[in-house]
């Protein structure tokens, strides 16, 4: 007979509600808190084993030191970058994420994205909602045979190599590790340097993480090495591009377009960029498919509750 689990589980933001019946399910006690603030969390965080989060808790040192009962810290997602790790490891936290919910996700967002620059889709509809037929001036693009560099090619990168190739896209990629010898066969990709791949695509899509490595890894010198009927196209995190260095190419032309999902400051609702009419935008809505929280949420709820067992 298996043994139910007793610890305490605290679920700080938004997620599917599965993880919470699976938690409960195997005995654990959840406080399923989607709205609670960074004080509200200070005063009750030692009481509990398991604290869940996804991206609108910050998880700051501060609050890691109160964390006394904390045996995981969980994230409903990828970027651990709102959990201050090195505070976790000196009290002995395992800090797990679950990298496979938002792949297909984010790697369909960059091509919605794609073609919402090459075809104008948020300004077609626009126009029409204001009762302009403005076919004439909509003349397009397709992304059949355009370069598309990819930087960073993990589990996203790979993915969006995938559909981009079946959509008869060139695949450039760069990436500081190898890159998987049977996936460039399989999407016949090139394999370049930074520069390189900047100057010979027509889409570039970054796929990094958050690091000082990567911070502004995309600056106003690398920007002057695009063309000047590129595209980029941010879904990885805020801070991989210089977004004064972005505003500046756009403005003057010396970019095509722009299209982030992230941005330095969230919310990024008055951002300079929105005023640019090359530039389009989402709220940081990568992960965001049902099918992603789904997937997050089953595969969290299997750790937490593996871990809590000793199996891993
Ligand atoms: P991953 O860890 O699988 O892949 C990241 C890749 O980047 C790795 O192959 C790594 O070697 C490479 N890399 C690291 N530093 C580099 C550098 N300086 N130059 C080139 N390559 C470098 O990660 P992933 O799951 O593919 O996620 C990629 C990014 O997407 C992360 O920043 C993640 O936080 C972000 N993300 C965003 C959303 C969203 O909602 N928009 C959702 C999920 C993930």
């Amino acid at each position: 007979m298996i043994m139910s689990l007793n610890q305490s589980v605290l679920i700080c933001d938004q997620v599917n509600p599965i993880l919470k019946e699976i938690l409960e399910k195997n005995g654990l006690k959840v406080n399923y808190e989607s709205e609670i603030t960074p004080e509200q969390l200070a005063e009750k965080i030692g009481s509990f084993e398991v604290i869940i989060v996804r991206s609108r808790t910050k998880l700051v040192k501060e609050l890691i030191e109160k964390a006394d009962k904390c045996q995981i810290i969980a994230r409903v997602g990828v970027g651990l970058d709102n959990i201050d790790q090195d505070a976790a490891k000196a009290k002995n936290i395992r800090v797990i994420n679950a990298v496979e919910g938002a792949i297909t996700a984010v790697a369909e967002l960059v091509v919605g994205l794609m073609l919402s620059m090459a075809r104008e889709i948020p300004r077609a509809d626009r126009e029409i909602r204001n009762g302009n037929w403005i076919k004439k001036e909509l003349m397009g693009s397709e992304l059949k045979g355009k370069y598309l560099g990819i930087v960073g090619l993990g589990n996203i990168g790979k993915r969006l190599g995938r559909i981009a190739r079946a959509l008869n896209m060139n695949i450039i990629g760069y990436d500081v590790v190898p890159i998987d010898e049977g996936f460039s066969k399989e999407v016949g990709l090139m394999k370049a340097d930074l520069d390189t791949l900047l100057s010979s695509s027509d889409y570039v899509s970054l796929h990094v993480p958050l690091l000082d490595s990567t911070k502004h890894m995309i600056n106003a010198e690398k920007l002057k090495t695009m063309k000047k009927t590129a595209r980029i196209i941010n879904t990885s995190r805020g801070g991989v591009i210089d977004e004064d260095a972005l505003y500046n190419a756009l403005k003057a032309g010396n970019l095509a377009g722009a299209a982030l999902d992230v941005f330095e400051a969230e919310p990024a609702t008055g951002n300079n960029l929105t005023s640019l009419p090359n530039f389009i935008s989402t709220p940081h809505m990568g992960a965001q498919t049902k099918e992603a929280q789904s997937l997050a949420a089953n595969v969290i709820a299997e750790k937490i509750i593996q871990i809590l067992r000793g199996v891993i």
